[in-house]
């Protein structure tokens, strides 16, 4: 018999008035389409707070039927100026994984200089020889295999992108070695967005201040790791310290020392040991990228999660996810 879902968990990052915004072409749900799925969430789910979701992993108490929790990732702007007025005027609270690296130290992170790189590329053929360019030297330093063999081994047909934007996004947010990866895409984005980060730095992401104001009006803030890296490529120690500085600024946001929080893996990434540190540092649930429903909470660690695109804009919609 096929198990009733139990809990929807909703992932969302860039929500915003995109055609008015300086980088249109950044993939973000506009506005108004947040507004229709928000529309159609409420006439079929009941939205929690994270801290009902918590209570029920916790067993202390039960979920409502048709349970929804919203979560936004990676601690944009958009969160405060978009999405947290809109949840307050229909009396909604969201979960909101910030990394802590961009909103303390205040630097644009890798991935999402590799999006604004994106966002802007009118010719992807012209930006992957780019790439492909700028590798040259890094042979000397790193084992990489030679262009033709990467895109033998990493060019897919993708759903939403061409090729070789495909192959770009493969080969700079996790294939090549980590430092090849970060000087590429530096490189790109200077000559590319900007060639200083800090005055697009203070339009990406969150501050400490407006994190506060939201969490004082019952938005959860939890963990989102420091730097957006995968965990699980990290050592022991690496990963111990990604965790412990998202902890450090949930101590600030919160005002006291976080309980029960919750984690939020960054690009889906963890592994047992990440468990074994968030289970000694009094996180309660961790979210994941693999998509689907949570049918139950016996792996509260690994609970998956539908993206945005998976339900509808408009509130009079069908959805498999319903069914
Ligand atoms: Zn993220």
């Amino acid at each position: 018999m096929k198990q009733r879902p139990l809990l929807t968990i909703v992932m969302y990052h860039y929500v915003r008035d995109l055609s008015r915004s300086r980088y249109p072409g950044i993939k973000a749900l506009t506005t108004s389409e947040f507004s229709g799925q928000l529309d159609f969430i409420q006439k079929h789910y009941t939205v929690c707070s994270g801290r009902e979701v918590v209570a029920a992993v916790k067993g202390e108490s039960k979920l409502p039927q048709r349970a929804c929790l919203l979560t936004f990732d990676d601690g944009f702007l958009d969160h405060f100026v978009t999405v947290f007025p809109m949840l307050e005027e229909r009396g909604l609270t969201g979960c909101f994984f910030p990394p802590s690296k961009a909103i303390v130290e205040r630097c644009l992170l890798g991935v999402h200089k590799l999006q604004l790189v994106l966002a802007v590329c009118e010719d992807a053929k012209a930006l992957l020889e780019k790439v492909f360019h700028l590798l040259k030297p890094h042979r000397r330093h790193f084992e990489i295999p030679e262009d033709a063999e990467l895109w033998q081994r990493y060019a897919v047909e993708g759903k939403y992108d061409p090729i070789e934007i495909v192959l770009i996004k493969r080969l700079l947010q996790a294939r090549l070695p980590e430092p090849v990866r970060e000087d590429i895409t530096d490189d790109l984005f200077r000559r590319n967005v900007a060639e200083d980060e800090s005055v697009i730095v203070d339009e990406w992401y969150l501050t400490v201040p407006e994190l506060k104001t939201m969490h004082r009006h019952g938005m959860e803030v939890g963990s989102h790791a420091h730097s957006h890296r995968f965990l699980e490529t990290l050592s022991d120690q690496q990963q111990e310290q990604e965790i412990l500085n998202s902890v450090e600024l949930m101590l600030d946001i919160w005002g006291q020392k976080p309980s029960d929080w919750i984690m939020c893996y960054p690009a889906g990434s963890y592994d047992r040991r990440t468990i074994d540190i968030l289970q000694r540092s009094g996180c309660a649930m961790g979210l994941a990228v693999e998509t689907g429903v949570v049918s139950n909470l016996k792996d509260p660690y690994t609970l998956p999660r539908l993206d945005t695109n998976d339900l509808p804009f408009t509130e009079n919609s069908e959805s498999r996810w319903l069914r």
